[in-house]
Protein backbone atom coordinates (compact mmCIF):
# COMPACT_ATOMS: atom_id res chain seq x y z
CA UNK A 1 0.00 0.00 0.00
CA UNK A 2 1.48 3.41 -1.15
CA UNK A 3 1.19 6.41 1.05
CA UNK A 4 0.69 9.85 -0.88
CA UNK A 5 3.43 12.12 -0.54
CA UNK A 6 1.17 15.24 0.65
CA UNK A 7 1.71 16.65 3.97
CA UNK A 8 -1.86 16.79 5.35
CA UNK A 9 -0.71 19.71 7.80
CA UNK A 10 -3.41 22.89 6.81
CA UNK A 11 -1.24 26.15 5.61
CA UNK A 12 -1.67 26.97 8.99
CA UNK A 13 -2.65 25.03 12.17
CA UNK A 14 -5.93 26.08 14.64
CA UNK A 15 -3.05 26.84 16.71
CA UNK A 16 -0.95 29.29 14.82
CA UNK A 17 -3.73 30.88 14.12
CA UNK A 18 -4.98 31.75 17.58
CA UNK A 19 -1.31 32.66 18.35
CA UNK A 20 -1.17 35.20 15.80
CA UNK A 21 -4.58 36.76 16.55
CA UNK A 22 -3.73 37.05 20.27
CA UNK A 23 -3.73 40.36 21.49
CA UNK A 24 -4.70 42.08 18.74
CA UNK A 25 -8.33 43.17 19.17
CA UNK A 26 -9.15 42.78 15.24
CA UNK A 27 -8.02 39.79 14.40
CA UNK A 28 -9.18 38.47 17.73
CA UNK A 29 -12.86 39.40 16.46
CA UNK A 30 -11.44 37.46 13.30
CA UNK A 31 -11.19 34.63 14.70
CA UNK A 32 -14.62 34.33 15.92
CA UNK A 33 -15.79 34.84 12.52
CA UNK A 34 -13.02 31.74 11.38
CA UNK A 35 -14.83 29.73 8.50
CA UNK A 36 -16.88 26.81 9.32
CA UNK A 37 -18.73 24.14 7.94
CA UNK A 38 -21.07 21.92 10.09
CA UNK A 39 -20.30 17.74 9.95
CA UNK A 40 -22.21 15.11 11.05
CA UNK A 41 -20.40 15.87 14.77
CA UNK A 42 -20.81 19.47 14.69
CA UNK A 43 -19.56 22.57 14.05
CA UNK A 44 -16.09 22.54 12.14
CA UNK A 45 -13.84 24.85 11.33
CA UNK A 46 -12.74 24.29 7.31
CA UNK A 47 -9.27 24.31 8.06
CA UNK A 48 -9.69 21.42 9.88
CA UNK A 49 -10.66 19.64 7.34
CA UNK A 50 -7.54 18.91 6.10
CA UNK A 51 -7.15 16.88 2.94
CA UNK A 52 -11.31 16.15 1.81
CA UNK A 53 -12.69 13.60 -1.04
CA UNK A 54 -15.95 15.86 -1.80
CA UNK A 55 -18.18 13.36 -2.98
CA UNK A 56 -18.55 9.93 -1.85
CA UNK A 57 -20.98 7.98 -0.57
CA UNK A 58 -21.33 4.98 2.21
CA UNK A 59 -24.68 3.79 1.64
CA UNK A 60 -27.51 4.42 -1.32
CA UNK A 61 -31.07 2.80 -1.21
CA UNK A 62 -31.91 2.68 -5.27
CA UNK A 63 -35.51 1.64 -3.98
CA UNK A 64 -37.02 4.44 -4.78
CA UNK A 65 -38.54 7.44 -2.58
CA UNK A 66 -41.78 6.06 -2.07
CA UNK A 67 -40.23 2.74 -0.82
CA UNK A 68 -37.19 3.62 0.85
CA UNK A 69 -36.87 3.34 4.99
CA UNK A 70 -34.03 3.55 7.27
CA UNK A 71 -35.36 -0.55 8.47
CA UNK A 72 -33.92 -1.74 4.81
CA UNK A 73 -30.44 -1.58 6.68
CA UNK A 74 -28.64 -2.41 9.49
CA UNK A 75 -26.31 -0.21 11.14
CA UNK A 76 -23.58 -2.80 12.98
CA UNK A 77 -23.51 -4.61 9.28
CA UNK A 78 -22.94 -1.03 7.12
CA UNK A 79 -20.33 -0.08 9.54
CA UNK A 80 -18.68 -3.71 9.47
CA UNK A 81 -18.43 -3.55 5.39
CA UNK A 82 -17.90 0.25 4.78
CA UNK A 83 -15.63 1.17 8.13
CA UNK A 84 -12.11 -0.84 6.72
CA UNK A 85 -12.39 1.48 3.54
CA UNK A 86 -13.03 4.73 5.37
CA UNK A 87 -9.31 3.33 7.59
CA UNK A 88 -7.97 2.66 4.24
CA UNK A 89 -7.85 6.47 3.44
CA UNK A 90 -7.41 7.84 6.78
CA UNK A 91 -4.32 6.01 6.50
CA UNK A 92 -3.26 7.84 3.14
CA UNK A 93 -3.73 11.48 5.30
CA UNK A 94 -7.42 11.98 4.22
CA UNK A 95 -9.13 13.33 6.48
CA UNK A 96 -12.67 14.36 5.49
CA UNK A 97 -15.25 13.13 3.43
CA UNK A 98 -18.45 14.68 1.52
CA UNK A 99 -21.38 12.41 1.87
CA UNK A 100 -23.27 13.40 -1.01
CA UNK A 101 -26.45 10.64 -0.83
CA UNK A 102 -29.70 13.01 -0.38
CA UNK A 103 -32.64 11.96 1.12
CA UNK A 104 -35.00 9.86 -0.35
CA UNK A 105 -31.46 7.93 -1.06
CA UNK A 106 -30.55 6.57 1.23
CA UNK A 107 -29.62 9.50 3.83
CA UNK A 108 -29.01 8.01 7.12
CA UNK A 109 -27.01 10.71 9.43
CA UNK A 110 -26.87 8.65 12.48
CA UNK A 111 -24.98 6.07 10.53
CA UNK A 112 -22.34 8.99 9.54
CA UNK A 113 -22.38 9.79 12.74
CA UNK A 114 -21.33 6.21 14.23
CA UNK A 115 -18.86 5.80 11.10
CA UNK A 116 -17.40 9.31 11.78
CA UNK A 117 -16.85 8.69 15.14
CA UNK A 118 -14.98 5.19 14.68
CA UNK A 119 -13.12 6.01 11.49
CA UNK A 120 -12.34 9.39 13.04
CA UNK A 121 -12.80 11.03 9.74
CA UNK A 122 -15.09 14.55 9.34
CA UNK A 123 -18.26 13.71 7.31
CA UNK A 124 -20.54 15.88 5.80
CA UNK A 125 -23.80 15.55 5.01
CA UNK A 126 -26.86 17.38 2.96
CA UNK A 127 -30.10 18.63 3.01
CA UNK A 128 -32.23 18.88 -0.48
CA UNK A 129 -33.68 16.25 -2.66
CA UNK A 130 -32.40 14.58 -5.83
CA UNK A 131 -34.03 14.69 -9.33
CA UNK A 132 -31.98 12.85 -11.65
CA UNK A 133 -33.52 9.50 -12.88
CA UNK A 134 -36.47 10.89 -13.99
CA UNK A 135 -37.46 11.25 -10.32
CA UNK A 136 -37.92 8.75 -9.05
CA UNK A 137 -35.98 9.82 -5.76
CA UNK A 138 -38.32 12.77 -5.38
CA UNK A 139 -41.23 12.22 -2.47
CA UNK A 140 -44.55 12.99 -3.63
CA UNK A 141 -44.80 16.32 -2.12
CA UNK A 142 -41.88 17.82 -4.25
CA UNK A 143 -44.54 17.55 -7.48
CA UNK A 144 -46.70 20.07 -5.85
CA UNK A 145 -45.11 21.69 -3.38
CA UNK A 146 -43.77 25.44 -4.53
CA UNK A 147 -39.85 26.31 -4.34
CA UNK A 148 -40.59 28.27 -1.59
CA UNK A 149 -42.25 25.42 0.87
CA UNK A 150 -39.57 22.73 -0.29
CA UNK A 151 -36.75 25.57 0.77
CA UNK A 152 -38.60 26.01 3.99
CA UNK A 153 -38.07 22.12 4.95
CA UNK A 154 -34.02 22.34 3.95
CA UNK A 155 -33.96 25.83 6.00
CA UNK A 156 -35.95 23.58 9.00
CA UNK A 157 -33.02 20.97 8.18
CA UNK A 158 -30.17 23.55 8.80
CA UNK A 159 -31.99 25.44 12.08
CA UNK A 160 -33.35 22.10 13.75
CA UNK A 161 -31.64 19.23 12.69
CA UNK A 162 -31.87 16.49 10.24
CA UNK A 163 -34.51 13.88 11.07
CA UNK A 164 -34.72 14.52 14.74
CA UNK A 165 -31.11 14.60 15.38
CA UNK A 166 -29.01 17.78 15.90
CA UNK A 167 -27.45 16.79 12.96
CA UNK A 168 -27.07 19.82 10.09
CA UNK A 169 -26.35 19.60 6.75
CA UNK A 170 -22.93 20.70 5.69
CA UNK A 171 -24.37 21.61 1.99
CA UNK A 172 -27.40 21.53 -0.27
CA UNK A 173 -27.32 18.35 -2.42
CA UNK A 174 -29.93 18.66 -5.46
CA UNK A 175 -30.13 17.00 -9.00
CA UNK A 176 -31.42 17.32 -12.14
CA UNK A 177 -31.07 15.11 -15.40
CA UNK A 178 -28.59 15.56 -18.13
CA UNK A 179 -30.82 17.19 -20.88
CA UNK A 180 -32.30 21.16 -20.83
CA UNK A 181 -33.64 21.97 -17.33
CA UNK A 182 -37.88 20.43 -16.62
CA UNK A 183 -39.71 22.94 -14.91
CA UNK A 184 -39.61 20.80 -11.91
CA UNK A 185 -36.10 20.71 -11.63
CA UNK A 186 -35.97 24.33 -12.50
CA UNK A 187 -37.84 24.51 -9.19
CA UNK A 188 -35.33 22.61 -7.20
CA UNK A 189 -32.63 24.65 -8.37
CA UNK A 190 -34.91 27.98 -7.08
CA UNK A 191 -35.77 26.13 -4.29
CA UNK A 192 -31.74 25.39 -3.68
CA UNK A 193 -31.38 28.81 -4.53
CA UNK A 194 -33.60 30.72 -1.40
CA UNK A 195 -31.88 27.81 1.11
CA UNK A 196 -28.79 29.30 0.08
CA UNK A 197 -29.87 33.18 1.57
CA UNK A 198 -31.01 32.01 4.23
CA UNK A 199 -28.16 29.66 5.41
CA UNK A 200 -25.48 29.86 3.41
CA UNK A 201 -25.09 26.51 2.21
CA UNK A 202 -23.08 25.72 -0.23
CA UNK A 203 -25.01 23.90 -3.48
CA UNK A 204 -24.00 21.09 -5.19
CA UNK A 205 -25.90 20.03 -8.03
CA UNK A 206 -25.72 16.51 -9.47
CA UNK A 207 -25.52 17.64 -13.08
CA UNK A 208 -23.39 16.25 -16.02
CA UNK A 209 -23.02 18.27 -19.17
CA UNK A 210 -22.70 22.04 -19.76
CA UNK A 211 -26.00 22.73 -20.81
CA UNK A 212 -27.67 22.40 -17.94
CA UNK A 213 -25.32 23.52 -15.74
CA UNK A 214 -25.48 26.97 -17.28
CA UNK A 215 -29.11 27.35 -17.00
CA UNK A 216 -28.77 26.41 -12.95
CA UNK A 217 -25.90 29.30 -12.74
CA UNK A 218 -28.83 31.42 -14.79
CA UNK A 219 -31.65 30.55 -12.19
CA UNK A 220 -29.12 30.97 -9.44
CA UNK A 221 -28.07 34.43 -10.51
CA UNK A 222 -31.73 35.08 -10.92
CA UNK A 223 -32.37 34.63 -7.84
CA UNK A 224 -29.23 36.64 -6.31
CA UNK A 225 -26.80 33.36 -5.79
CA UNK A 226 -23.54 33.77 -6.76
CA UNK A 227 -21.99 31.07 -9.15
CA UNK A 228 -19.33 30.81 -6.87
CA UNK A 229 -21.69 29.06 -4.11
CA UNK A 230 -22.55 26.53 -7.11
CA UNK A 231 -20.88 22.82 -7.46
CA UNK A 232 -21.09 21.50 -10.88
CA UNK A 233 -21.55 17.65 -10.16
CA UNK A 234 -20.24 15.31 -12.20
CA UNK A 235 -18.72 17.94 -14.65
CA UNK A 236 -18.59 16.72 -18.50
CA UNK A 237 -18.40 17.82 -21.46
CA UNK A 238 -15.63 19.20 -24.49
CA UNK A 239 -12.60 21.66 -23.28
CA UNK A 240 -14.81 24.26 -24.70
CA UNK A 241 -17.53 23.96 -22.80
CA UNK A 242 -14.95 23.00 -19.19
CA UNK A 243 -13.87 26.77 -19.90
CA UNK A 244 -17.52 28.36 -20.46
CA UNK A 245 -18.62 26.54 -17.36
CA UNK A 246 -15.73 27.48 -15.20
CA UNK A 247 -15.57 31.37 -16.20
CA UNK A 248 -18.96 31.57 -14.44
CA UNK A 249 -16.79 31.39 -11.28
CA UNK A 250 -18.49 28.09 -10.01
CA UNK A 251 -16.59 24.77 -8.24
CA UNK A 252 -15.65 22.59 -11.23
CA UNK A 253 -16.33 19.13 -9.63
CA UNK A 254 -14.16 15.80 -11.42
CA UNK A 255 -15.95 13.31 -9.24
CA UNK A 256 -15.92 10.29 -11.39
CA UNK A 257 -11.81 9.32 -10.34
CA UNK A 258 -11.79 5.45 -11.19
CA UNK A 259 -8.65 3.18 -12.15
CA UNK A 260 -9.87 3.54 -16.20
CA UNK A 261 -9.50 7.63 -16.21
CA UNK A 262 -6.75 8.38 -14.26
CA UNK A 263 -5.08 9.63 -17.57
CA UNK A 264 -7.84 11.52 -19.24
CA UNK A 265 -8.68 13.14 -15.39
CA UNK A 266 -4.76 14.00 -15.11
CA UNK A 267 -4.77 15.98 -18.40
CA UNK A 268 -8.06 17.79 -17.75
CA UNK A 269 -6.76 19.01 -14.48
CA UNK A 270 -3.71 20.24 -16.38
CA UNK A 271 -5.65 21.66 -18.72
CA UNK A 272 -7.97 23.65 -16.16
CA UNK A 273 -5.11 24.40 -14.26
CA UNK A 274 -3.22 26.14 -17.73
CA UNK A 275 -6.42 27.92 -18.15
CA UNK A 276 -6.42 29.64 -14.79
CA UNK A 277 -9.00 27.35 -13.28
CA UNK A 278 -7.02 25.89 -10.71
CA UNK A 279 -9.10 27.55 -7.63
CA UNK A 280 -12.36 25.81 -8.57
CA UNK A 281 -10.92 22.23 -9.23
CA UNK A 282 -12.74 19.51 -6.93
CA UNK A 283 -11.70 15.68 -6.98
CA UNK A 284 -13.50 12.62 -5.74
CA UNK A 285 -14.08 9.20 -6.63
CA UNK A 286 -18.39 9.06 -6.41
CA UNK A 287 -17.17 5.56 -4.94
CA UNK A 288 -19.04 3.57 -2.05
CA UNK A 289 -22.66 2.24 -2.84
CA UNK A 290 -23.52 -0.35 0.21
CA UNK A 291 -26.99 -1.06 -1.42
CA UNK A 292 -29.44 -2.61 0.70
CA UNK A 293 -30.72 -5.51 -0.54
CA UNK A 294 -27.91 -6.99 -2.38
CA UNK A 295 -26.40 -9.56 -0.14
CA UNK A 296 -23.83 -8.07 2.17
CA UNK A 297 -24.52 -4.57 0.16
CA UNK A 298 -23.22 -5.81 -2.85
CA UNK A 299 -20.16 -4.89 -4.04
CA UNK A 300 -18.13 -1.90 -3.00
CA UNK A 301 -15.89 0.40 -4.24
CA UNK A 302 -13.65 1.91 -2.33
CA UNK A 303 -11.66 5.70 -2.09
CA UNK A 304 -8.11 5.20 -2.59
CA UNK A 305 -7.91 5.72 -6.58
CA UNK A 306 -6.86 9.51 -6.16
CA UNK A 307 -4.04 8.88 -3.56
CA UNK A 308 -2.78 5.83 -4.98
CA UNK A 309 -3.34 6.56 -8.77
CA UNK A 310 -4.41 10.06 -9.62
CA UNK A 311 -2.00 12.05 -7.20
CA UNK A 312 1.12 10.21 -8.35
CA UNK A 313 0.45 10.65 -11.51
CA UNK A 314 0.04 14.47 -11.52
CA UNK A 315 3.34 14.87 -10.00
CA UNK A 316 5.12 13.23 -12.77
CA UNK A 317 3.24 15.45 -14.56
CA UNK A 318 4.87 18.40 -13.19
CA UNK A 319 1.83 19.26 -10.76
CA UNK A 320 3.75 20.66 -7.65
CA UNK A 321 2.87 20.16 -3.68
CA UNK A 322 1.47 23.17 -3.78
CA UNK A 323 -0.89 22.77 -6.54
CA UNK A 324 -2.16 19.28 -4.66
CA UNK A 325 -2.60 21.01 -1.43
CA UNK A 326 -5.18 23.53 -3.57
CA UNK A 327 -7.08 21.32 -4.91
CA UNK A 328 -6.94 17.96 -2.32
CA UNK A 329 -7.38 20.91 1.29
CA UNK A 330 -7.56 24.63 0.04
CA UNK A 331 -10.22 24.23 -2.69
CA UNK A 332 -12.62 21.89 -0.52
CA UNK A 333 -12.23 24.11 2.58
CA UNK A 334 -13.18 27.47 0.68
CA UNK A 335 -15.91 25.27 -1.13
CA UNK A 336 -17.60 23.93 1.57
CA UNK A 337 -17.23 27.11 3.97
CA UNK A 338 -21.05 28.17 5.03
CA UNK A 339 -21.55 31.76 3.87
CA UNK A 340 -23.77 33.49 1.84
CA UNK A 341 -22.48 33.95 -1.65
CA UNK A 342 -24.73 37.43 -3.20
CA UNK A 343 -24.34 37.84 -6.89
CA UNK A 344 -23.44 40.95 -8.07
CA UNK A 345 -25.51 40.54 -11.44
ZN1 LIG B 1 -22.74 10.67 -6.27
Amino acid sequence: MKSVNVNPTPIFSRRQFVAACAGVPFLGKFFFDEPFTYSVKGKINVADLGLTLIHEHVLVDFIGADKVTQDRWDHDEVINKVLPYLLEIKKRGIKSLVECTPAYLGRDVLLLQKLSKKSGLNILTNTGYYGASDNKYLPRFAFTETAEQLSKRWINEFRNGIDGTNIKPGFIKTSVNAGPLSELHQKLVHAAALTHLQTGLTICSHTGPALPAAQEIEILQKNGVSPSAFVWVHASGSDEDFEKIAKSGCWVSLDGVNEDNVEKIATLILFLKAKGFIKQILLSHDAGWYKPGEPNGGTFRGYTTISDKLLPLLKQKGFSEFDTKQVMLTNPANAFTIRIRKSNA
